[in-house]
């Protein structure tokens, strides 16, 4: 069951997050820094009467984008339109949307990098100058009537900004970083979320799921949810140290966070290629995924623990690699 430690959203995720999302600046922990600039945004928008300038997120899935668009709606006391790049596949699907938008609104776009490339142009025009032009009819006698719409904010979000074309990244007034969490900002996280989910979490079992939650809070939500479904069916239902261990070694999350998939693409780079270099489509392959699920999922994670490095010539492990798989690295290995 390797969906355990995806920081994509499953089905289980959706029926829950709600529940467990954060609804002002205030209640959303980590990201010091994202928050205090979004906050001051927000005010000085306020304050002049006007919508705030656009917001680009970028970041890893599951660190709370969506939630942070849904609270800048709410800190603006707007409704929000919620879409997402790949239901835009023909520019006349934005103009739908952007044409029904009302003043002040916040429209959600999320995986913006995957929007069809002429509704990005459409796009620009919106951001800018807060109008859509229109094509009418077809070949040489197709006219582009302009069509003004209400002043929105365009809240952004994508887990690779360097594939957003520059004049696109240029038009956001301003671009959060996304990080991953801290190990004791994800322990309040899933303290926050057992207590809305009324279970007893001791301060230990929080440590342990906190730290195998790979930084990321849907991660952390998701074990906590696990933990406990253990807890009830095997334990007395509180969650201590014991049950969240033997919960998590269940689902085969080891101790650094590392999954399955994890510990096949480290196996398959240390010992089908020897610890590298090997470049990333032939690891997708030799673990057979697909290499945006290994570029997106897994590597982000070897990388920020120290068990892989990215190099030009290719992907490399490293010593801490060979350690944690209980490996002894070749001696001409390319570290
Ligand atoms: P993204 O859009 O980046 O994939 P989401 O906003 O959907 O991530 O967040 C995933 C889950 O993690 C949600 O249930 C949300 O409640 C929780 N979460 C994310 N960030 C935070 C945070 N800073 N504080 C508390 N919960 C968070």
């Amino acid at each position: 069951d390797r969906d355990v430690v995806s920081p994509q959203a499953d089905l289980d995720d959706r029926a829950v997050e709600g529940a467990l999302r954060p609804r002002r600046l205030a209640d959303f922990v980590g990201q010091e820094r994202v928050r205090e600039q979004l906050s001051l945004v927000l005010h000085s928008a306020q304050r002049r009467g006007r919508a705030p300038d656009h917001v680009l997120m970028s970041g890893p899935p599951g660190l709370g984008k969506t939630t942070l668009a849904m609270i800048i709606a709410a800190e603006l006391g707007m409704p929000l339109r919620i879409t997402s790049g790949p239901a835009i596949e023909r520019s006349g699907d934005l103009a739908a949307v952007l044409s029904t938008l009302h003043e002040g609104e916040v429209l959600f776009l999320d995986e913006i990098h995957r929007m069809a490339r002429p509704a990005e142009e459409m796009l620009y025009v919106a951001m800018e100058d807060y109008r859509v032009d229109v094509v009418v009819g077809k070949g040489p006698g197709a006219t582009a009537i302009p069509l003004e719409i209400a002043p929105f904010t365009l809240v952004g979000a994508t887990t690779r900004a360097g594939l957003l074309p520059a004049p696109l990244r240029d038009r956001f007034g301003f671009v959060a970083h996304m990080d991953f969490y801290r190990p004791e900002e994800l322990e309040r996280i899933v303290h926050r979320s057992a207590g809305l989910l009324g279970a007893e979490l001791d301060g230990d079992a929080a440590a342990e799921i906190a730290g195998r939650s790979r930084g990321t809070p849907r991660i952390a939500n998701r074990l906590l949810r696990r933990v406990r479904d253990y807890a009830e069916v095997r334990a007395d239902g509180r969650l201590t140290l014991a049950t969240a261990r033997a919960a998590l070694e269940l689902y085969e999350v080891d101790e650094q966070g590392l999954d399955r998939l994890d510990r096949a693409v480290l196996h398959a780079l240390l010992r089908r290629f020897r610890g590298g270099p090997v470049g990333l489509s032939t690891l997708a392959v030799s673990v057979g995924e697909e290499p945006e699920t290994v570029e997106v999922v897994a590597e982000p994670f070897l990388v920020r623990s120290g068990f892989v490095a990215r190099t030009p010539r290719g992907r490399v492990a490293t010593p801490e690699a060979w350690r944690h798989m209980g490996l002894e690295p070749p001696p001409d290995a390319a570290f």
